[in-house]
């Protein structure tokens, strides 16, 4: 097989990166080693970022989430659940935090509005009854599966080839530079550039030709129950903190999350300690969230990439993500990662690792992804 741009890795980043590339005309092929959106990206919290959960200790973030979740609405409005958000204070949180809260999400443009409690607690039954002030932003809730499928399909119609079940299992260096891959099956792919987009595994991607992607990896684990709960995304009004945020999806809740360092990207495994932590932060947002229904419980792992990865203490690490070209990095060119981020912005992060494609290829071509709507379901 004989390609422009081999994209590894089928979750929201490479079906995002797929679609790009396909749109701007290179010859592409993207291969996943499960099902489409087998990793993270089916595992995740199910929040649209408004931005503001990061506008005190990561405005980069927080901003790439003020104009990203503005153009998924607009490109994609059948996989957003545009619920809008609101964050609590509640007795005990820092009552100076909201001081820093909203001029931070004026400065970087997520849309606030200071609300009265009493009307909050009125329009959201379920809630804590001691809400001490309440703030509305524009965060939603996301399929991203549905998504990924959506990019999938429209990278497929721009000519691009998505195998699905066929792992990567060797890169292919020739004098210093990545000219393919070989999968599973056998098959070997010739390409002019790969697209390392396999999320938590980016790293063992990247050492198949001896590269290295500094990346700190981090398990949050995630609990719901089968019950609508809440109208509205509710978050805490705190610093990032475990156990922050209730996310209505469908027909279920899910509260989360936890930050845990884990050296392993199949290192999914929801603890009994962390299930329990995230059902009694559940429980404190909407008394009785645990006993609602069965509950759920799952773990995810991010690869940290941003300011701070090699720091202790995942709180203080950017979100942001980061695309590394291996020829600068490793002197091994022809290998373009992009890991990190959000589901929030993937889009973002497929267009800037699309544009390292066209920069490593010598051809630029401008990015459309943003200008063109995703097929619906
Ligand atoms: C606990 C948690 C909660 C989160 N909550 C949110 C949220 O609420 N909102 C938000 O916007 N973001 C959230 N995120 C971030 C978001 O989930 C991720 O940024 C996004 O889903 C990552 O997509 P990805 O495509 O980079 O990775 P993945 O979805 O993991 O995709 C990588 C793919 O590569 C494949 N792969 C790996 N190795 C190979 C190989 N050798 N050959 C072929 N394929 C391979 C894997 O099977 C996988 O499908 C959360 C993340 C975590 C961990």
């Amino acid at each position: 097989m004989k390609t422009d741009v081999l994209v590894v890795g089928g979750g929201a980043t490479g079906a995002g990166v797929a679609r790009d590339a396909a749109m701007r005309g290179f010859s592409t092929v993207l291969v996943e080693r499960g099902v489409l959106a087998s990793g993270t990206t089916a595992k995740f919290h199910g929040q649209l970022h408004s931005g503001a959960r990061y506008v005190v200790r990561d405005p980069t973030s927080a901003r790439e989430c003020v104009s990203e979740s503005a153009i998924l609405r607009r490109i994609a409005p059948g996989y957003v659940d545009d619920t809008g958000g609101v964050f609590v204070l509640l007795p005990g949180d820092d009552s100076s935090y909201p001081d820093r809260f909203l001029p931070a999400c004026r400065a970087v443009g997520v849309a606030v509005e200071e609300l009265d409690p009493a009307l909050v607690m009125r329009q959201e039954p379920g809630l804590a009854r001691d809400v001490v002030r309440a703030f509305a932003v524009p965060d939603g809730a996301l399929d991203a599966v549905g998504l990924v499928r959506a990019c999938a399909a429209s990278a497929a119609a721009s000519g691009a080839r998505i195998l699905t079940e066929r792992p990567l299992t060797g890169l292919h260096v020739d004098a210093g530079r990545v000219v393919g891959g070989r999968l599973e099956d056998g098959t070997s792919v010739e390409a002019e550039v790969v697209v390392n987009a396999a999320g938590a595994w980016a790293g063992r991607v990247a050492a198949m030709a001896g590269c290295r992607v500094p990346a700190r990896l981090s398990k949050g684990v995630m609990v719901a129950v089968p019950v609508r709960l809440v109208h509205v995304v509710v978050s805490r009004c705190r610093l990032p903190a475990h156990g922050d945020i209730l996310v209505p999806l469908g027909a279920s809740t899910i509260m989360g999350t936890t930050d845990t360092p884990v050296g392993d990207p199949d290192d999914a495994v929801a603890d009994g300690a962390a299930v329990r932590a995230m059902a009694a932060a559940g429980d404190e947002l909407v008394p009785g969230f645990s006993s609602a229904g069965p509950v759920r419980a799952w773990a995810a792992v991010r690869p940290l990439v941003g300011v701070g990865a090699s720091e202790p203490g995942g709180r203080q690490v950017s979100r942001s993500h980061r695309v590394i070209d291996h020829g600068e990095h490793d002197g091994v060119a022809g290998l373009i990662t992009v890991t990190g981020g959000k589901a929030t912005t993937f889009r973002l992060m497929a267009e800037e690792a699309v544009d390292a494609v066209c920069a490593a290829l010598g051809s630029p071509r401008p990015c459309r992804t943003a200008l063109e709507e995703l097929p619906g379901r």
